[in-house]
């Protein structure tokens, strides 16, 4: 399976950052599918300056109705029409800071499909919940309840302890993991979930990146800190699998 290395910007970046950022990774050798997802107010610029180019654009976050009285909100459909083919959902930023529930993701998810949006659901446990053995439970229970019937997306492991603290599971953690994911989605979703990327995200670096998407069941990365250097966000896809 061909590798997707998506970036998350998070709330990093200004509008004077995004034609050198756009102009080095378009031109970068295609090892692996390239997605930049900034916040709301670059992704304009970002799909005109990567129009023609294999790099794709995402969102951070969407609502789940297409319209209407949601005041700061961005719809599925306002992200299509500014130039995003995929929207992360369900983030553990989200969850935590704006109190977003397995429900709310699902919704989100739908609307997203709905607007022909690719949706990547992250999915990961707490420190608390790994050191008291519950790390697969509470994701499997996040994917049962996240993931709308059919779902076609991407999931994207993070272990929250592991997002910008510059920590990582083993990788036979990440392994172990990803293998449950797989057989969760198999039983989730039926046969058509072998097919489904994987992600794994939590201080991806250009240092572990290599042996983190050598693993099986990995179908890429979702990064945040390295994805803000073009520089280190391509040697993390510079070692991708093509697949
Ligand atoms: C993320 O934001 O999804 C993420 C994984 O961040 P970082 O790579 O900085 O840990």
């Amino acid at each position: 399976m061909r590798q997707l290395i998506a970036g998350n910007w998070k709330m990093f970046g200004k509008l004077a950052d995004v034609t050198a950022f756009a102009n080095a990774v378009k031109t970068a050798p295609a090892g692996a599918d390239l997605l930049i997802c900034p916040p709301f107010t670059l992704l304009e610029r970002f799909a005109a300056a990567l129009q023609g180019s294999a790099v794709a654009v995402g969102a951070q976050d969407c609502h789940p109705l297409p319209q209407g009285a949601h005041t700061g909100d961005i719809s599925a459909p306002m992200l299509a029409e500014a130039g995003a083919a995929y929207v992360i959902l369900g983030h553990s930023e989200r969850r935590s800071d704006h109190g977003e529930n397995n429900a709310v993701v699902r919704a989100k998810a739908e609307a997203a499909i709905a607007a022909g949006l690719t949706p990547i659901v992250c999915v990961g446990e707490t420190e608390a919940e790994r050191e008291a053995g519950e790390a697969e439970h509470v994701v499997r229970s996040q994917l049962l309840h996240s993931l709308p019937p059919g779902f076609a997306g991407v999931v994207a492991y993070e272990p929250v302890w592991a997002i910008g603290s510059g920590r990582t599971p083993t990788v036979d953690d990440v392994a172990a993991m990803h293998a449950a994911i797989r057989a969760a989605l198999l039983a989730q979703l039926g046969p058509a979930a072998a097919e489904l990327r994987i992600l794994y995200g939590g201080s991806v670096k250009p240092d572990n990146a290599a042996s983190l998407l050598a693993l099986p069941e990995v179908g890429g990365a979702l990064v945040g800190g390295a994805s803000l250097k073009a520089e280190d966000f391509l040697a993390i896809a510079s070692v991708a699998q093509r697949g």
